[in-house]
């Protein structure tokens, strides 16, 4: 089977909305390209004593709103169009969720896996000795991804404060807590999709203390949508489901009373698998992985995988679904899309639903910058605001241009970076 390429993907999505926009094909051009793109070898010296190199990348897409913001990947398959495609999805989530910020992303080809923790950190600060004058609060700020952690993005801030001589904790998001991380970023992106749940529901009249909803997977993003979905809008969850790595395959929890999130959490591991027995032994009803999408909800928050509401599984949504959050990234196929619009299903499309994640990324370099440190109630509130706003932005511009929120969230991105670069005479 031919490979996808996500890059040919996202510029195929680009030209859709540019022709809906009526975008002038020289100002495309500039759009579906990234603006600078790095691609350098790293040798690192193993434990062993060896010497291997690595590969590196780092792409900029376009910084007219911003600084660049995006993940650093370390993936076995990492490609220079994987990191064009996702950088160009930055630009788009961040400029939807309107922070001042672009669109970068990076990777390093290798299996983390396979290194030692020493071998994880010359790595680390190895990339940083070829990026460190393309990167900066001011140019280039990134953060961990597939493949990395808060410890690396502590790892690789160290070695660039040191390379600059001034300590920059601006420079990489999604440090420790104490190293410089931000309150509430655990709690961002599952209460994000949650606000934006929130707004979709007085638009559509629903009342969110009789809702029911069912979620897909069981880890950070799940975890905090449906404990939101209980204790911020009084809904009840009929379930989550999460990936059994000991069975390889996939399981749905519900419970006659609703789903207990923070009770959940106390036998789920660090990767989101719950522990089946002591679910059981607590009164759920343990079901095949796809039951979920199958409940009788009012609200679905796909938040696992990508490709998971597809032509197969859409068939199994029950007729009382009235809203989908998409909370993982890509959870919905083009046919799931137009089983939406035939079924009246509102869609709030995974760029703005889960922009929660970003938002705070870029209230912790705020915060870094300032040397100021606000209170998780702060963070949160000011999340709160920024996608309510967001969600009104989006929604106005389905009603104005008679699109669904999918086309009118690529229409206000691609308006407002047109519009920086514009005002900057770049174009
Ligand atoms: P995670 O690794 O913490 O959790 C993933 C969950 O999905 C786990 O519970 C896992 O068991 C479950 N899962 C995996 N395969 C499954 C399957 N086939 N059926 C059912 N459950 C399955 O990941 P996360 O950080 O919660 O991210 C989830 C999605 O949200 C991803 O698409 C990610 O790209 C996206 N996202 C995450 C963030 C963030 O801040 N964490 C931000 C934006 C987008």
């Amino acid at each position: 089977m031919a490979q996808i390429n996500a890059f040919e993907m996202a510029q195929k999505q680009f030209d859709g909305v540019a022709k809906l926009l009526n975008l002038d094909p020289q100002i495309s051009e500039v759009l579906r390209w990234p603006m600078r793109e790095f691609s350098f070898r790293i040798p690192v010296r193993m434990d062993d004593g060896s010497l291997r190199v690595f590969q590196g990348y780092r792409v900029q897409h376009n910084d007219a709103r911003g600084p660049n913001k995006g993940g650093i990947r370390f993936h076995p398959n990492e490609t220079l169009d994987t990191v064009r495609a996702l950088a160009t999805w930055m630009t788009w989530k961040c400029a939807v969720a309107d922070i001042p910020l672009g669109g970068g992303k990076g990777g390093i080809i290798v299996d983390p896996a396979t290194l030692t923790t020493p071998e994880k950190e010359r790595l680390c600060r190895g990339w940083v000795q070829t990026m460190w004058k393309n990167i900066g609060p001011r140019q280039d700020v990134p953060a961990p991804d597939v493949g990395t952690t808060p410890q690396m993005m502590g790892w690789m801030m160290d070695e660039y404060s040191k390379l600059t001589g001034e300590y920059t904790p601006g420079v990489f998001t999604g440090k420790p807590l104490g190293g410089g991380g931000s309150e509430g970023r655990t709690e961002a992106t599952g209460y994000g999709v949650i606000y934006t749940v929130r707004e979709a529901m007085k638009h559509l009249n629903m009342d969110p203390g009789k809702s029911v909803a069912a979620l897909q997977g069981f880890g950070n993003v799940s975890q905090y949508a449906a404990i939101g979905f209980i204790e911020m809008l009084g809904g009840t969850v009929a379930c989550v489901s999460c990936w059994d790595r000991e069975d390889r395959t996939s399981y749905t929890f519900s419970h006659k009373d609703g789903v207990d999130p923070r009770y959940l959490l106390t036998i789920t591991d660090q990767y989101g698998t719950i522990d089946k027995s002591k679910a059981k032994s607590a009164g759920y009803l343990i079901e095949d992985g796809e039951a979920w999408i199958g409940k009788e909800a009012d609200v679905l928050i796909p938040a696992a995988l990508e490709g998971q509401v597809n032509a197969e599984t859409v068939k199994r949504v029950s007729s009382r679904v009235r809203l989908v959050a998409e909370g993982a990234n890509g959870p919905a196929t083009p046919e799931a899309d137009e089983f939406f619009k035939a079924n009246n299903i509102f869609n709030i499309p995974d760029f703005l639903c889960n922009a929660g994640g970003v938002t705070t990324s870029y209230f912790e370099s705020v915060q870094n910058d300032m040397n100021f440190y606000w209170t998780k109630e702060e963070v949160l509130q000011r999340l709160d605001t920024k996608m309510t706003l967001a969600f009104h932005g989006v929604l106005q511009m389905s009603e104005r241009e008679g699109v669904t929120m999918r086309d009118a969230a690529y229409m206000v991105a691609i308006d407002r970076v047109v519009r920086a670069m514009q005002l900057r005479g770049w174009v």
